[in-house]
């Protein structure tokens, strides 16, 4: 049986296990708006009709077509079984008349006259202020008094002091989604904000609990070592979603589910998760797979950010852990990826050679050489 947790402080329930509709089955790879639908259908019913009561997605899904999808499987009378999320995108929002916009052709794409947990995307720094300014919280309200949202919330990445400062910022957050797994702890929210949004009422729902599938591929040699030695056999992705799930002041977890196994595995581990509880032997193993991660990392970087802010705007501990990624993960298209969503004005090409960085930097880490290597590696090769 699925495990249901309360939500936060709203008066809801949910599944620990959400359907996000963020990584859907595509029939063509290099275009992502190619939903294989009868698929995904079949997904997301085998989801909702074993508990899961949550589905998310978000108007930049797959350029807009993982809502309309969603919108047309919800219409054939899962609607009523679950509560529907899905996201404003923050980002591209340039006037105030935008919420309005967006919202409206959601509620058409979705098929529906309400969205229970409207999120604000991918807040950060840049976005957070815009949209305040443009006055989104008094927006929302007027949405929620007319009915057309439930409760609202928003999706993050960026770091711990801004995830407060939004926090503090509204006293209405029904529910914030982080990034959050065992290797992530100190990245983004990190832990302390999870605690920090839990004992504010918040529920807290966790995206890239299998750091984009990094954690459950066939781990490196001396990853298998240390886990060969628990007491109890488990999946990477079970070691991973547990994990995640034995944290208290957690709601509920996506994962961004590509095929039908992934979602029927997932689904069988969350109805096991409660008597499925971590030792503390597991838990002490985890600390040393994480730590195994770490030692296959070339660039002994500790995310300190002594050396930030870099003279020039430059993302050094943000770059320098894409590189060391490349090398714990044996992958560079994640990676590459997300050196793709730093900013071009913020990437290892800019370093001006100032060397101000490596003055402050304990671990007396060759900083400039490192950038160099990690935009030869990540950046888009020119044609
Ligand atoms: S050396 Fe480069 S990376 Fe370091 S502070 Fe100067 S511009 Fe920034
Ligand atoms: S100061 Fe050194 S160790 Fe700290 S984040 Fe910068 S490069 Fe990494």
């Amino acid at each position: 049986m699925m495990e249901y947790r309360k939500f936060g402080s709203t008066d809801w329930t949910g599944s620990i296990l959400g359907f996000g509709a963020m990584r859907l089955p595509v029939t063509d790879k290099k275009d992502r708006s190619k939903i294989d639908e009868p698929l995904a259908r079949q997904m997301m019913a085998y989801a909702i009709d074993h508990g899961v009561n949550y589905l998310d997605t978000a108007y930049l899904y797959h350029d807009g077509e993982s809502e309309r999808v969603v919108g047309r499987f919800l219409k054939d009378g899962y609607r009523d079984k679950v509560k529907l999320a899905t996201k404003l995108p923050a980002r591209i929002v340039h006037s105030p008349d935008d919420f309005d916009r967006f919202l409206n052709e959601q509620l058409k794409r979705l098929q529906t006259d309400h969205i229970d947990f409207y999120l604000l995307h991918a807040l950060n720094h840049e976005t957070w202020p815009k949209v305040r300014k443009m006055n989104v919280l008094k927006w929302a309200e007027s949405a929620k008094a007319q009915g057309r949202i439930g409760r609202l919330g928003f999706s993050f990445h960026d770091d711990l002091d801004t995830f407060k400062d939004i926090i503090d910022a509204y006293d209405q957050w029904a529910l914030c989604q982080i990034q959050y797994n065992f290797m992530d702890t100190e990245y983004q929210a990190g832990t302390e904000g999870l605690n920090y949004a839990a004992q504010k009422g918040l529920a807290v729902v966790i995206m890239e609990p299998i750091r984009g599938g990094h954690l459950a591929k066939e781990p490196p040699p001396r990853i298998k070592d240390i886990l060969a030695k628990a007491p109890k056999q488990r999946t990477q992705a079970e070691w991973a979603l547990q994990w995640v799930w034995d944290q208290p002041g957690i709601s509920l977890v996506l994962s961004g589910m590509t095929a039908l196994e992934h979602v029927m595995e997932n689904c069988a581990l969350a109805a096991r998760a409660s008597e499925n509880k971590l030792s503390a032997e597991e838990l002490k193993l985890l600390a040393e797979v994480k730590e195994a991660y770490r030692r296959l990392c070339p660039i002994p970087c500790t995310n300190c950010q002594y050396c930030m802010p870099c003279t020039n705007d430059v993302r050094i501990n943000r770059i320098l852990e894409l590189y060391n990624e490349v090398f714990m993960y044996d992958d560079t298209r994640v990676p590459r990826m997300r050196y793709s969503q730093i900013h071009a004005d913020q990437r290892a090409d800019q370093c001006i050679e100032c060397g101000t960085c490596e003055d402050s930097c304990p671990q007396s880490i060759p900083i400039q050489e490192w950038l160099k290597k990690a935009h030869d590696l990540l950046a888009p090769k020119k044609l």
